[in-house]
């Protein structure tokens, strides 16, 4: 008898002696699993190990060595069919004793889909990883919450973590600086909020040592209609561009000084040349923060110096007045030094020795000073001033030769006969300090476009001779790449009409390689007029690559995410089947005689298996949240029932803590045209967690209508429980947060029930809120709008047990054995006096397909042929024969093939008693 049940199993089960393994039984379905028979397997037990994958064979003896200590086992590995294809088995395996012998037991099932899916989503993991981490840059993505979800090892190198212990957590658990933090999740809730591209150009960022850097961030939703609420960034280290591109600016603007001087200078009349001193002089102060800037004049027959020029900054008050005949003696040292044609340079006053330079220093306030000769013809004439008040200066080298060609510049002034010739030398002095700088410096007047400067950097930075560049009024638009013309159109457009653009646009160099350019272009107006166009280029095409860098990554994130919801798809769905058996068993032994123990038992194996199929089913939900596939069934239904029947579900919990349930519903509230199992699910989910955290006082349900056309109805579940601290009030929306998150934590639950309430709602246009305060209650509330009012509820009527009495013939088909025993007692239940006909396949169901049956329940996924094939050839014969889908997938796919293959209705396992009977009274002809 044994035998005969082991024999119909289709898992495979054998029995071999132990040690030596040799088999004393193995089971047919042997035959359809491996492609051997049982007699190859006693004829020569070594069969076993032949078939076992050379790659898992050590693993699985030394599993088999070490049996008699564990006395059990569980095993996964890879074995080769005898038609020669591989495949993932699974296997238990128990060392028993039988009449006093050793045996091994052992237990074979197919895990090939499962360790498929498995396998391509660690796949793709691991792939999402290595791609990452090839991007130099911070690669990143955050949920709303700003934790971490996806980091490149850039990232952990920042923050001098590992990647392990960065994901999780936020930049608050690695950057002391808050408001810095503050800054970065602000950008997130914008990308977030608006599900747009943000792009953060310019951005300066403290590393966690101190020390500065400039960034440019792009951040982009990952997913942006149902899926995935998180932010994909990407910060680009650009303090070396933007460093350049501060030089080149500075430069820039210094070049436009100088010529400007110059150019001023030379167009002078005599008369007019103390004025344009006196603006040089201003002009050049204030371009190097100076706080005071002079001219001394050493008259050697007098002996004494006169201050004939100064400027000063604003609030510093002038020192003029005080030099007009200065003792030279007294300055004895300046005046040696400047003969011989070097410039005097204090940068901290306070560190020189004391004697009269310090005192009188001093007694101006001075911090640093500089000091340059005026030398026309090798005669000294005297010296130009540089002062600093209020702080500090310590020039560098460059700045002290701009200093040095300024009063060189000066010293031609006072050689006035020869200063137009001097002056027009100019720009090749100008060019020798730009040469060193990388970007390139240029400006064309306007609105002639013709080149009035490039700096000889620009011939390394294009490629060109500068014969070609400067020679060339267009030379911008020429060279750039086809596509970026309009772009470029657009700059010029824009600092024409702005006085400032910046773009970043492709240019033709002259090995015919594209480099990507930085230009950044400033208007110059004289009398409210433009006269000359000046800007600055850099090249950024490394930035651009590790850009492009991130837009691959971009996608590869969005590929690991779709796997890792189909990935918790099929995780449901396999655990759903078992907890079909677990729940029916249950249900069946409850109508049988138990103990109290049994009786207590029992009711903890139910409660625990409605608690895990309610998480199973949150998974699942937020796995379909994820992948789009979420959808909502609206049809119309009563909100008075709909909210009753929802407090019962929750009233024993209730009547056991001893708190009140109060519902406040306004009468008479039309029906709403909803999705009544969605919204039932957000109520549920509130009441659930309104009991869990309330130990005393009440939970008051509110319902009414706040408009009644469109038909908007309040919903609202206040609780005097343990309430929310306003820290977590916006927290605990998101996936998998709770209040409470420490691991001995005093509730339940997995963190995902307002997450799902909170999407369920958006979909319904809605939005859920929260009101709390801690140790005094919660109130969650949110409002629906209904398109249609008074439309007819399309409620299902009481059910009675058993559906009928009469004889009919009922066909089913499922492979699952735990299934079958379900189904069958179901079956029995529900319509006792009818024949059942099990076939355990799609074929077999077929075979057993005669005119007389009434009603067909046909699973889905059954091996030989499956239930939407089986389910299409009976349509054709039987067209009226009502067929019911019964799948554990529960995607909408595999349902929607059910009816396409022509079922009439589709039941999700784990089903009750209640549902089965409930879809059958519906489509058999009572
Ligand atoms: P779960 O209840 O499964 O943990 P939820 O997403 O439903 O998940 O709730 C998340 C967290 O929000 C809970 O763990 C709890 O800390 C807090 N919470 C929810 N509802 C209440 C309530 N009515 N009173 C106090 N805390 C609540």
């Amino acid at each position: 008898m044994h035998k005969t049940v082991l024999d119909t199993m289709e898992e495979t089960i054998w029995l071999a002696k132990w040690p030596d393994q040799t088999f004393v039984y193995i089971s047919p379905s042997i035959v359809e699993f491996l492609g051997y028979t049982p007699d190859d397997f006693y004829k020569n037990s070594s069969v076993f190990h032949e078939i076992i994958d050379p790659r898992d064979l050590d693993f699985v003896v030394s599993a088999l060595r070490n049996l008699p200590e564990l006395k059990k086992t569980v095993l996964e590995f890879r074995i080769t069919h005898k038609n020669g294809t591989r495949k993932w088995v699974g296997a238990r395996l128990k060392l028993v004793e039988i009449d006093g012998e050793s045996y091994i037991n052992g237990i074979a099932y197919d895990i090939q889909n499962r360790k498929i899916t498995e396998i391509e989503s660690n796949k793709h993991s691991a792939f999402l990883q290595k791609v990452i981490d090839t991007v130099p840059d911070l690669l990143f993505v955050r949920d709303a919450g700003g934790r971490f979800v996806i980091a490149n090892k850039a990232v952990a190198k920042w923050y001098n973590t590992s990647l392990d212990n960065l994901i999780g957590k936020t930049d608050y658990d690695f950057n002391p600086n808050k408001k810095e933090v503050n800054h970065f999740l602000a950008g997130d809730r914008r990308v977030l909020e608006t599900g747009k591209e943000y792009i953060i150009n310019e951005e300066k960022i403290t590393h966690p040592d101190g020390s500065a850097y400039w960034t440019k961030t792009r951040k982009r939703p990952i997913c942006n209609d149902h899926g995935l609420r998180l932010v994909l960034g990407l910060a680009t280290n650009v303090t070396e561009t933007k460093n350049i591109q501060l030089k080149l600016e500075r430069q820039n603007q210094l070049k436009e000084l100088l010529l400007h001087l110059a150019t001023r200078f030379i167009n002078a009349q005599p008369d007019q040349i103390p004025d344009r001193i006196n603006e040089a002089l201003a002009k050049i102060g204030t371009y190097i923060q100076a706080d005071r800037v002079y001219i001394l004049e050493y008259l050697y027959d007098e002996e004494i110096t006169k201050n004939t020029y100064e400027w000063c900054n604003e609030n510093i008050s002038p020192q003029i007045h005080l030099l007009q005949a200065f003792p030279l003696k007294d300055m004895q040292e300046w005046v040696d030094i400047h003969w011989q044609n070097q410039e005097v340079h204090y940068p901290n006053v306070a560190e020189l020795p004391d004697g009269p330079i310090k005192a009188i220093l001093q007694k101006q306030g001075i911090q640093s000073l500089i000091t340059i000769p005026i030398i026309p013809n090798q005669y000294c004439y005297g010296s130009i001033g540089f002062d600093f008040v209020r702080h500090i200066h310590d020039s560098s080298n460059e700045e002290l030769e701009i200093l040095r060609l300024f009063a060189s510049m000066l010293a031609k002034v006072y050689d006035s006969e020869n200063v137009q010739k001097e002056m027009s030398g100019y720009r090749e002095r100008i060019d020798a300090i730009l040469n060193e700088m990388p970007g390139s410096i240029w400006s064309v007047n306007w609105p002639e476009k013709d080149t009035l400067y490039f700096s000889p950097s620009a011939e390394k930075l294009y490629g060109r001779p500068m014969s070609e560049i400067a020679g060339n009024s267009d030379v911008s638009f020429e060279f750039t790449h086809p596509e970026d013309k309009e772009k470029m159109e657009y700059a010029m457009q824009e600092v024409l009409e702005k006085g400032f653009s910046q773009a970043e646009y492709r240019m033709l160099k002259g090995d015919g390689s594209y480099i990507w350019i930085n230009t950044k272009m400033q208007a110059v107006k004289e009398n409210g007029k433009i006269v000359r166009v000046h800007g600055t280029d850099v090249d950024i095409t490394q930035q651009k690559e590790a850009e492009a860098l991130l837009q691959q990554a971009k996608s590869s994130a969005e590929f690991a995410s779709r796997a890792k919801s189909q990935f918790l798809a099929n995780m449901s769905h396999e655990l759903r089947t078992p907890l079909t058996s677990i729940l029916g068993f249950s249900e069946t032994l409850e109508s049988t005689t138990l103990d109290k123990d049994q009786t207590k038992m029992l009711d903890y194996i139910i409660v625990s298996a409605n608690a895990l199929k309610e998480i199973v089913g949150n998974i699942l939900d937020i796995a379909k949240i994820e992948a789009g596939k979420f959808d909502l069934y609206p049809k119309s239904f009563n909100v008075h029932k709909l909210i009753k029947q929802t407090a019962s579900m929750i009233q024993y919990q209730v009547d056991k803590k001893r708190i009140n349930l109060v519902l406040k519903i306004e009468k008479n509230i039309p029906n709403l045209f909803l999705d009544p199992i969605r919204l039932q699910q957000v109520l549920l989910n509130l009441l659930s967690n309104a009991v869990k955290f309330t130990d005393k006082g009440s939970i008051t349900v509110t319902a009414k209508t706040t408009c009644r056309d469109p038909l908007c109805v309040y919903f609202e579940v206040a609780d005097t429980g343990i309430g929310i601290s306003e820290d977590y009030q916006e927290l605990i929306f998101q996936q998998f947060q709770q209040v409470d998150g420490s691991s001995t934590r005093k509730y339940g639950g997995v963190g995902l029930g307002l997450t799902i309430c909170s999407e369920i709602l958006n979909m319904m246009d809605s939005k859920i809120f929260l009101q709390s305060k801690e140790n005094a209650g919660s109130t969650f509330y949110f409002t629906v709008c209904s398109p249609e009012s008074n439309t007819k509820e399309e409620g299902a009527t009481k059910i009675n047990i058993p559906v009928s009495e009469n004889v009919y013939n009922i066909l089913f088909a499922e492979d699952d054995m735990t299934n079958i025993f379900v189904l069958n007692h179901f079956l029995k239940k529900i319509l006792p006096n009818s024949r059942i006909i099990e076939t355990n396949n799609g074929r077999q169901a077929l075979n057993n397909l005669s005119d007389d049956i009434d009603l067909v329940i046909m699973d889905l996924n059954m091996p030989v042929m499956d239930g939407w094939t089986a389910a299409a050839i009976m349509r054709v014969s039987r067209p009226d024969l009502p067929i019911i889908a019964v799948t554990a997938a529960a995607d909408d796919e595999s349902v929607q093939k059910a009816y396409d293959a022509g079922c009439f209705d589709c039941l999700t396992k784990p089903y009750s008693l209640v549902s089965l009977a409930t879809v059958i009274k519906k489509w058999l002809v009572l």
